[in-house]
């Protein structure tokens, strides 16, 4: 008899990243390897703040400004001086 069965929980729905598109400004869900962004089509994808922050809190909040919580950083919703 065997107690310790293997839950197959293994699919989980959380392998996102929240990652920061520094061309438009907008913060979204990305699969790990992805590169461009979704409404633009930069590929301008930041992965976190320039202190290290993970951008796992932009997802949960949507006024139209953020700051980094870590370095206080502001998050314009349109970053115009990332522009090429
Ligand atoms: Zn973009
Ligand atoms: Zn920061």
């Amino acid at each position: 008899m065997s107690d310790d069965a293997m839950s197959d929980d293994a699919v989980r729905d959380d392998a996102t990243v929240p990652m920061r598109c520094a061309a438009c400004g907008r913060f979204r869900a990305y699969a790990p390897d992805d590169r461009y962004c979704l409404l633009c089509g930069h590929d301008a994808l930041e992965i976190a703040c320039a202190c290290g922050r993970a951008f796992n809190y932009a997802l949960v909040e949507t006024g139209a400004s953020l700051h980094c919580p870590r370095c206080g950083r502001a998050w314009r919703g349109r970053a115009s001086e990332f522009d090429p």
